[in-house]
């Protein structure tokens, strides 16, 4: 894509979304050209899935961008991620949870985190089985976490042409949330984030409660893996 089709497909998007809906431009793969161009569309909330790959970018790119880890996180990275890092969709354990507590702590800072939900049946999905993730909650350890704060649930749905599919996969993550939301977090306003919505699959996401859609490939185009 060229920076002035990047910045047009930022504009299309948001012009769709609803004012709960926040946009995260999905970065990873695409060069540090093509970010600022969607900068310079006002875009500041970015994803990205790679430790090695973000932090340069996070280097050298304007302070006020918001950096969204989005891809599987090994507890031995975050260290690396702590002092500049804005959310981190991708919590699957208690012990990345404490992990990310301790080492936010060394920066003073308070780090946004959701927790991933797997719901598809795909066994390359990563993230916490419903079960897994109330057990995490129930455990409490978390509520002594002063730099850690626990803003919602991610999830991806299966990759299916199956819309019906899809939506059933997105609406059993929105009455999870809202679960999680009553037993767990009724009287923190925070916890409020739901991560679902790609490329493909946004607009029914929108319709299924998302207050954050990831999108790459519509706005930079396909990535180029090597
Ligand atoms: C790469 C990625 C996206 C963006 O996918 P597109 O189909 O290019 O929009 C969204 N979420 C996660 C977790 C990703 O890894």
């Amino acid at each position: 894509m060229t920076e002035s089709q990047i910045k047009d497909n930022i504009k299309k998007i948001k012009e769709q979304l609803p004012a709960q809906v926040n946009l995260i431009a999905v970065s990873k793969f695409h060069d540090e050209g093509s970010i600022m161009a969607a900068y310079e569309q006002g875009q500041r909330a970015f994803g990205e899935s790679y430790e090695n790959e973000l932090t340069p970018k996070a280097l050298h790119l304007p302070d006020d961008i918001e950096w969204h880890f989005i891809g599987h996180l090994q507890t031995k990275k975050v260290r690396k991620i702590t002092p500049y890092i804005h959310m981190i969709h991708s919590v699957d354990s208690l012990k990345l949870l404490t992990e990310i507590e301790k080492q936010a702590a060394k920066h003073n800072r308070v780090v946004e985190v959701l927790l991933e939900l797997r719901i598809a049946k795909e066994e390359t999905k990563s993230g916490l089985a419903p079960h897994e993730c109330r057990e995490l909650l129930e455990s409490g350890e978390w509520r002594v976490y002063d730099h850690v704060k626990i803003c919602g649930i991610m999830m991806m749905a299966s990759f299916v042409d199956d819309e019906t599919q899809i939506r059933n996969e997105m609406l059993q993550a929105e009455e999870f949330f809202n679960l999680v939301k009553k037993d767990f977090f009724y009287d923190k306003d925070y916890f409020r984030h739901r991560s679902w919505g790609m490329s493909d699959d946004y607009p029914i996401a929108i319709e299924c409660g998302a207050t954050m859609i990831r999108i790459g490939t519509h706005i930079f185009g396909e990535r180029d893996y090597r």
